[in-house]
Formats: C-alpha cells, structure tokens, sequence
C-alpha cells in the first residue's frame, strides 16, 4: 500500500502572483519537509497558474503541482474541494498546509472530512517532533489567552496557519524543481454556484492585515471624529488605522477596520491601542504583536498586561503630544 509522505503547500495566488501566504508557507513547510527527509510540494490550482510554478521552487518546493481549467479562474467550494481531495489521493502528503485565509478557512475542514482526517486551523506554530515523526501544531486557545499543541492520528495531517507567523525563504531563482499537471479538472455538473461580479474591497492608504504599524481605537475614542485623530498619526507612521468592536458597531468606523476574534488577525510591528480595554476577544487579533504601546486612562485596563509600553492618562492629551513628538521625529 502506498505511504504517505512528503510536505504539501496549497499556494493561493493572487493576481498572477503567489500570495504572500504561499511563500511563508514554503518556508515553513521546506523546514518541515527538511526534519523528515523528504521532499516539499506544492499546489496550484486555477485558470493560469502554471506561470507561477517557477515561483513556488524559486521559494523552496521540489515539486510543483498543477491542476489548470477555466472552471477554476475563482475559488469556489464545490469546484475546489473534489479538485483538491484527488490532488492529494494522488500525492499522498504527510502533511497538508494552507493558509488561514478565506480559501483555508472553507477548503481545510471540508478535505479533511472526505480524506478522514483532521484539520488543526490557525496554527501559529509547527514542528516536527523528533521522536515521533508527528506534526506538532501550535494555536492560540481561549480568545488568545493561552496556546495549545495538538496532534493528529491520522493523515494527511492538515493545518491552517495564520499570515505572517511563518517566514518566506529569501527567492532562489536557481533552484530546480519538478511540475507536473495533473488532470484533476472539476466536474461542471457539481458546481453549483457562479461569480456573477468581483468587487475589491475600497481601502484608502495601506490594508490593515498588511501594515507594519496600527493604530487602533476603542470605544474611549467616543466618535468618529476622535478616530481622524487616530488616522493622522497612523498616516505619519505610514500605517493603518483599527479598531475594536464597539466603534464599528457605533459606525465610527467601517467594520473591516476590527481587529480580533471576530474581525482581523494583525502581526505588525508596532500595534498602539488607544482608549481600549483589551478584551480577550480584541487581543485575539494582535497578540501576535510583539511591541503593544497602550494608552488608557484606567491604570488597571488589561491592556497593560499585553503591552510592552504603556501611558496611563486621557488620550485626547497623550495622542496629540505623541503625535507631534512623531511628527518632529519623522522630519528628522
Ligand atoms: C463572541 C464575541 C466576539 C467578539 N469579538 C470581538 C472582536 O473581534 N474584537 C473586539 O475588539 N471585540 C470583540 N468582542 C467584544 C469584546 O468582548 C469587548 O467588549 C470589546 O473588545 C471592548 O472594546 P473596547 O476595549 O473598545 O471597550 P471597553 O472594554 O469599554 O474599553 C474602553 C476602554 O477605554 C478606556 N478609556 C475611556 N475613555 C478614555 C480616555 N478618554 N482616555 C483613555 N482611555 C479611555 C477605558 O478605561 C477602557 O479601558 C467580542 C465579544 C464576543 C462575546
């Protein structure tokens, strides 16, 4: 009987590009494939992907998969899901990787059911375990509040991990690799649904999931208003403004600007949360971040125990003096 073996990435792309995700997920799983000895695949799957194999052993795969068809310009579950399910009946991966996306999100769980396995999503973490040979999956538990590792029985072993917790491999256009096409084609018959229209997402400036610095807002903040406070210094500091749930549910702000549980998971460098309790719920979608500087005038605000900085007072005194000492810092 054939054996599982082998690391596998599902490379999302975008815009005939390989997603950011794809490249940190290379580089994690070349590591992973490295620890057992065996060889890194991945996968691309759409209407005119196989430019980008290149890329993907560029960035560390040794082997390239693709599954090419007009049906699959856009993601769609139905289409999808049979496509990957006899990808990987056909590679037999040890361990399947994809991204925390909206992708993952829905492809993952609905593999690992019709392959009988597991699904471990929103890994921040993965090794192999020397002994055992096992994947160890590391994710946030409890709203952030503490971190589990979980392990499957079975295989493929498919994890989901979050953006920017893994890093890419510096690009190696000499690298050498295999691409092979497989004939995977969706059956139109399944698919029951049809993208009628694509409407990009309207942000002005920098996305918040891709911003080195946020600037994010509570419900102290009080209005609209007090965020164009917050969007100033955000704009000195070449970032992105968030926020946590009471001002987009107050329409301070638009609700793809939340951070946490149930909005975004942010990783930059730099999150400044102002006039913000820190709820479990928040932190769940930035206590990824190393350098939290809080503002808050309750000296006892959980935030205080994220942060690595921390000013207790008003923040309508606090932000303008930070502000203007930024200001001055950035004109040198
Ligand atoms: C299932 C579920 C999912 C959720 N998902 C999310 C989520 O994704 N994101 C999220 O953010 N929340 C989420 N929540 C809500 C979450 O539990 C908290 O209620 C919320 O994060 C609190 O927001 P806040 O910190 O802005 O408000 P508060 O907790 O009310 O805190 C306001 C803070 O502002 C400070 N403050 C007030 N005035 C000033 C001032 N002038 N100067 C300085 N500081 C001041 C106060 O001291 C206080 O600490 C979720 C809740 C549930 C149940």
């Amino acid at each position: 009987m054939a054996e599982y073996k082998g690391v596998m990435v599902y490379a999302e792309a975008a815009e005939g590009k390989l997603a950011a995700i794809a490249t940190e997920l290379l580089g994690c799983g070349r590591k992973l494939a490295d620890d057992l000895g065996e060889e890194l695949s991945a996968v691309l799957v759409g209407s005119e992907v196989s430019s980008l194999a290149r890329e993907a052993i560029a960035f560390g795969a040794d082997k390239v998969y693709i599954v090419e068809d007009r049906l699959l310009k856009d993601y769609q579950t139905d289409a999808y899901v049979p496509v990957m399910e006899r990808v990987v009946k056909q590679a037999m991966p040890q361990v399947l990787l994809l991204g925390q996306t909206s992708i993952g999100r829905d492809l993952a769980p609905r593999l690992a059911f019709r392959l009988e396995t597991t699904a471990t999503m929103d890994c921040i973490e993965l090794e192999i375990e020397p002994e055992s040979k096992r994947l160890w999956q590391t994710k946030p538990v409890y709203g952030g509040n503490a971190r589990a590792i979980f392990t499957s029985e079975s295989e493929p072993q498919i994890a989901t991990v979050r953006a920017r917790a893994m890093s890419p491999l510096e690009r190696d256009a000499s690298r050498q690799g295999e691409v092979i096409a497989i004939e995977a084609g969706p059956d139109p018959s399944v698919i029951r649904t049809r993208v009628l229209e694509k409407v990009p997402q309207e942000v002005e400036g920098i996305r918040l999931e891709d911003a080195e610095v946020v600037v994010s807002g509570g419900r102290g903040i009080g209005s609209a208003e007090g965020f164009k406070q917050l969007e100033e210094l955000a704009k000195l500091l070449k970032g992105a403004v968030g926020a946590s749930r009471p001002p987009c549910d107050n329409n301070w702000v638009p609700d793809v600007l939340q951070v946490g549980l149930t909005g975004k998971i942010v990783v930059p460098e730099l999150y400044i949360a102002v006039a913000l309790s820190g709820a479990s719920q928040h932190m769940a979608g930035c206590s990824g971040c190393k350098n939290i500087v809080a503002i808050n005038k309750d000296a006892e605000a959980n935030i205080f125990r994220e942060a690595r900085f921390g000013v207790v007072g008003d923040w309508k005194k606090v932000l303008p003096a930070f502000t203007e000492k930024v200001r001055e810092l950035v004109a040198g």
